[in-house]
């Protein structure tokens, strides 16, 4: 395994260029390598995908961690799986995850999300783990350090309030992340490995309602790889994004629909720390064909149940576009689905 010592910016840089903290680089080439490497010292350490997040965060100074391990090198992490069902490897990226021809053909959703995310470059570098395991987001700490000294801090990082929810004591930060909604909408499950094991878990218990742990992944875990059931027939789904650029842009708002012969599931994302999975009353979910006036109840669920806040700002904007963003993502499914 390679093992690198950066030395980082250092505090007496004052260039224009925000600079790296001081770290530990290791680059372990199996699964057990990075597994055992974790264990010595899971909470000083960070794992990293493609980095396109950690390494602003770096800068920025939201994590300090004494170690990064480096999972590129990590061939098994790089491999999608199909048998009795799909196995994505975490490392995939989400370059070959919007490509890929049996995740367009069977999953359009998740291959939309991919599509939609970052900018070629960055999705050539992200991974399917890292968008996973993405840290949430919110204005008033996706800042510098100086930016959010200034204002005080918060719970989320050295401070006390919440800037969002003044009265609040829990952190609301918002998972943006596109890639959980349509893979919670099919059902994915989460395979984790540490030195204790493997386990796997449904992808819509691994989300947690606190902004600052918001997710079960325990310190010395690695996410390997997700897994879907296999496509069944007549499985349409469509997934909607709304955002202020039609490129580079984090979601707003997202919309993921999976509609089969005898079930609807609705997911919306970046409203708080986890997707939120609409609840549906049995004979709403289950009418066929879909119709306008079925579509209309469905949509007016969405938005009686995703109440977004001014974690990404804009919530009047945003909640007021939950009903039409899921009536676009129900529709453009509507004619397959009677086909079907
Ligand atoms: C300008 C810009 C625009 C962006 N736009 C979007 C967007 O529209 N939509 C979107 O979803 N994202 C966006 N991103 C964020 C990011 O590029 C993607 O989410 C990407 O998929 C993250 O993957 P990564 O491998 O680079 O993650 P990393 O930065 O490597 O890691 C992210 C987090 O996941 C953890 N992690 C990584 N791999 C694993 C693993 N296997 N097991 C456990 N933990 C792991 C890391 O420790 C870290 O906490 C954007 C980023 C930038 C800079
Ligand atoms: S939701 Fe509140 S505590 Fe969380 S990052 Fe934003 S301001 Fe900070």
């Amino acid at each position: 395994m390679t093992t690198v010592k950066i030395r980082g910016g250092g505090a007496a840089y004052a260039g224009p260029v925000l600079p790296l903290p001081p770290f530990e680089w290791l680059a372990p080439r199996s699964l057990d390598e990075a597994v055992r490497a974790l264990a010595a010292a899971p909470d000083d350490t960070m794992l990293l995908g493609g980095g396109t997040d950690v390494l602003p965060n770096l800068k920025h100074g939201l994590h300090t961690p004494r170690r990064l391990i480096g999972l590129g090198k990590i061939d098994e992490l790089g491999r999608i799986e199909v048998g009795a069902d799909v196995r994505l490897g975490a490392g995939v990226t989400i370059d070959r995850l919007a490509r890929e021809p049996r995740v367009r053909a069977w999953y359009p959703a998740l291959a939309a999300a991919a599509e939609s995310i970052a900018s070629p470059q960055l999705r050539r570098m992200g991974t399917l783990g890292g968008n996973l395991c993405l840290d949430t987001r919110c204005g008033f700490y996706n800042q510098t350090a100086f930016w959010r000294g200034a204002l005080g801090h918060c719970l989320k990082a050295e401070g006390t309030v919440c800037h969002v929810v003044p009265a609040g004591r829990r952190c609301v930060a918002a998972l943006s992340a596109d890639t959980p909604a349509p893979l919670i909408a099919y059902q994915a499950e989460l395979e984790l490995r540490s030195v204790r094991g493997t386990r796997t878990l449904p992808l819509a218990d691994f989300y947690a309602g606190d902004g600052v742990h918001h997710h079960q992944r325990a310190p010395d875990e690695i996410v390997v790889a997700v897994r879907l059931p296999a496509p069944a027939p007549g499985l349409r789904s469509s997934y909607l994004k709304l955002r202020t650029r039609q490129a580079i842009d984090f979601p707003l708002l997202s919309v993921a629909a999976v509609v089969s012969a005898v079930s609807v599931r609705v997911v919306v994302g970046a409203l708080g720390p986890r997707p939120r999975q609409v609840r549906l009353a049995d004979g709403v979910a289950a009418a066929r064909p879909l119709t306008p006036a079925s579509i209309d109840a469905i949509a007016s669920a969405a938005a009686a149940q995703c109440h977004p806040l001014a974690n990404l700002g804009d919530e009047p904007w945003r909640a007021a576009m939950v009903a039409p963003t899921v009536r676009r993502a129900l529709h453009a499914l509507v004619a397959s689905v009677t086909e079907a």
